[in-house]
C-alpha cells in the first residue's frame, strides 16, 4: 500500500494488513464474505473487510432494537449533547476522513472534506433540533378537552447508502434519527466499507464514553443480501434508502408490502437552462462544476444543458475550453478537479453511453474516450464529455436515463416554455437550475408551470445543496426528503392524544349515544 494511503488509514485506526471487522453493534466482528476496498485512482487494495454473515445481520438487528428500547428514554436535550460530542469527534478527524473518502470513493480532496463537513453541519442542526422537536396543542371542539400531537421516538431506522456519498448520506439520517431517539442500522455500499467503518469507530467511542449502547449506531457491511435483510425486517420501522432507481423500486415495494415507512433518494437527471440574459461568467463555471465535479457521479450532477439560441455558441465555446484544460488525476493532489470513476464497470457504462450517442450521430463536442496518459492507466479515468444529439426526443434513452458519468447532453431552444417542458419530460425529478436576470422568468420557473424537480435553483447550479433545506426529488427520484426542513418529522412516531379534564364525556361532532 502506498505510504500516503497507509498513513491516512492508520490515523483513522484502520489496519491495511489485517482483515477488518465490518459489523458493529457494541462489539466489532464479521464472519461473512471478505470484501476488498479498492482505490479507484490507482487500483490498489486499501484493505479487506469481513462482512456480516446472514446470522450476524439478524443478531445486529436484534441488538439495535434492544439499544432503541433503552435509548428512547434518554431525554432529547441529552441526546443532543451526545450528538454535539459526535460532531466534535468528527470535526477533529475532518481532514483524514475527507482524505479517506477521496482514496476509497475517488472524489477530489475538497469534495471529500466537504462531505465530512456536511456531516458536521447536520450534527449541529440535530443538536438544535433536540430542543425543538416539538409537538402541538390543538384546540378541541369539546369543553374541558385538549388535543396534543405528540412526537415520540420511532424505533429502528435502517440506512442503506450509495457509494457516491459514503459519509454524508449516512450523516443526514443518523443525526436526525439520533436526535429523535432512535437506533440506526447502517448498510453502506459494498465498495465503500472503510468510510463506514471509520465513521462508526468515531461515533461508537462517543456512545461508549457516554454509557449509551453502541448498537444505537450499528453497522453491517455487506452487499445486496445484507441490504435485503434490513429492508425485509419487520423490526425496522423506517428504511431510508439512497441509490439507483432500479434498486429503489425493489426496496420501496418490499417496505410497502410490510407497511413500513420508507424514504427513497434515487437517481437524478438534472438540467440547467441558460437564458439569453444570463451572466455567463457565473453560469459557465457553474455548469462546469455541475457536470464535471465528482466526475459526474453526484445524484445532482448536471446531465442536460438547454441553451438559448442567442448564447449557445458563446456558451459552448467557453465550456469546451474549460473541459479541455481540466486538471485530471490523483484526487488527493491539490490542483486536481477531475478524479476517476468509482469502478471499472462505470467506465464501461460511460463507453456504452458514448457509443450510443455516436450511433445516433450526436456531435461529440469534446471528450468521449478514456484517458491514455501513463499515470492514469491504472485508474478509472474518463474524459468529461459534451454531446449535441441531433434530436431532443425526451423519451429517448439518451435524455431519459441517468448515466452516472461525466456526460453532458446539450440542446438549443428559443422559448423558456420549451426548455421547461424538456426539463420536466424525464422520469426523474431531483435538481434543476435556471440562469437568468429577468424576474419574470424566475416567476415562471418556480411557479405551478415551472420545474417539477425537488430542487429548483436560480443562478445556482444543480449540485451543491446545503443541509438547512429539505433535500430530495420528485417522481422516479422517489419523493424522499432528508436533512433540513421538516425532514425530521419522518423519524418520529406521531400520536394524537385527546385529553379530557372535565366532568363530562361528550362525543365529537355532537354525536349522541345515551344508554
Ligand atoms: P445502488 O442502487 O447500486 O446501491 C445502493 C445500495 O443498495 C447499496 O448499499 C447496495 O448494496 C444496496 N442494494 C443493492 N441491491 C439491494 C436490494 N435488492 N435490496 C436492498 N439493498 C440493495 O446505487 P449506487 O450505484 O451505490 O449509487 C448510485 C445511485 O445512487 C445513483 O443512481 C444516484 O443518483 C443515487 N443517489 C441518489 C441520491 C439522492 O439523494 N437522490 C444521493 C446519492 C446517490
Amino acid at each position: 500500500l502506498s505510504t500516503r494511503a497507509s498513513e491516512v488509514l492508520s490515523r483513522l485506526s484502520i489496519s491495511s494488513t489485517t482483515e477488518l471487522s465490518g459489523v458493529y453493534d457494541g462489539q466489532w466482528r464479521g464472519s461473512g464474505v471478505v470484501q476488498e476496498s479498492v482505490c479507484p485512482a490507482t487500483g490498489e487494495v486499501l484493505a479487506r473487510v469481513r462482512t456480516a454473515s446472514p446470522s450476524e445481520v439478524q443478531e445486529t438487528l436484534a441488538k439495535t432494537r434492544e439499544a432503541y428500547v433503552q435509548f428512547r428514554n434518554v431525554p432529547a436535550p441529552r441526546r443532543g449533547e451526545i450528538l454535539r460530542q459526535i460532531r466534535e469527534a468528527l470535526a477533529a478527524k475532518r481532514e483524514d476522513l475527507g482524505a479517506l473518502v477521496s482514496l476509497e470513493m475517488g472524489k477530489i480532496r475538497t469534495e471529500g472534506v466537504g462531505e465530512v463537513q456536511e456531516f458536521v453541519d447536520i450534527c449541529d442542526y440535530g443538536v438544535g433540533l433536540s430542543r425543538m422537536m416539538n409537538g402541538r396543542l390543538v384546540a378541541s371542539e369539546r369543553p374541558g378537552h385538549s388535543i396534543l400531537e405528540v412526537p415520540n421516538p420511532l424505533g429502528v431506522v435502517g440506512v442503506l447508502s450509495a457509494f457516491n456519498f459514503p459519509v454524508a448520506v449516512y450523516g443526514w439520517n443518523f443525526a436526525l434519527s439520533l436526535a429523535a431517539g432512535n437506533a440506526t442500522i447502517w448498510k453502506p455500499s459494498p465498495t465503500t466499507p472503510l468510510c463506514a467503518i471509520a465513521v462508526t469507530k468515531i461515533i461508537s467511542q462517543v456512545l461508549e464514553a457516554n454509557g449509551v449502547p453502541g448498537a444505537v449506531a450499528s453497522l453491517v457491511c455487506g452487499g445486496k443480501e445484507a441490504g435485503q435483510a434490513v429492508v425485509e425486517s419487520p423490526g425496522v420501522e423506517l428504511v431510508s434508502f439512497t441509490g439507483s432507481e432500479r434498486v429503489g423500486r425493489i426496496v420501496g415495494q418490499n417496505v410497502a408490502s410490510r407497511f413500513g415507512k420508507v424514504i427513497l433518494e434515487l437517481g437524478g437527471n438534472n438540467a440547467s437552462i441558460i437564458m439569453p440574459d444570463a451572466d455567463l461568467s457565473l453560469a459557465v463555471p457553474a455548469v462546469y462544476f455541475g457536470a464535471v465535479g465528482t466526475a459526474g457521479q453526484r445524484c445532482t450532477s448536471t446531465r442536460r444543458l438547454y441553451l438559448h439560441r442567442d448564447v449557445a455558441d458563446e456558451f459552448l465555446s467557453r465550456l469546451k475550453t474549460l473541459y479541455r484544460s481540466v486538471a485530471v488525476g490523483d484526487p488527493l493532489a491539490k490542483d486536481t478537479l477531475l478524479g476517476p470513476l468509482h469502478t471499472g464497470s462505470a467506465c464501461e457504462i460511460y463507453g456504452q453511453a458514448v457509443e450510443k450517442l455516436r450511433t445516433v450521430d450526436a456531435d461529440i463536442i469534446t471528450g468521449g474516450e478514456r484517458y491514455q496518459r501513463d499515470d492514469l492507466k491504472a485508474g478509472n479515468f474518463v474524459q468529461p464529455t459534451i454531446a449535441l444529439p441531433k434530436s431532443v426526443n425526451p423519451k429517448d434513452d439518451i435524455w431519459s436515463t441517468e448515466v452516472f458519468a461525466p456526460i453532458l447532453n446539450v440542446a438549443i431552444f428559443d422559448e423558456l416554455e420549451q426548455a421547461i417542458e424538456w426539463n420536466n419530460a424525464v422520469p426523474q425529478g431531483l435538481s434543476s437550475s435556471l440562469w437568468t436576470r429577468d424576474i419574470r422568468n424566475v416567476g415562471k420557473w418556480i411557479g405551478p408551470a415551472g420545474s417539477d424537480a425537488g430542487i429548483v435553483n436560480v443562478n445556482v447550479g444543480t449540485s451543491g445543496a446545503e443541509i438547512g433545506a429539505a433535500f430530495g426529488g420528485n417522481k422516479s427520484t422517489g419523493w424522499g426528503r432528508e436533512s433540513g426542513g421538516d425532514a425530521w418529522k419522518q423519524y418520529v412516531r406521531w400520536s394524537a392524544a385527546t385529553l379530557n379534564f372535565s366532568d363530562a364525556a361528550p362525543l365529537a361532532q355532537g354525536v349522541s349515544f345515551t344508554p
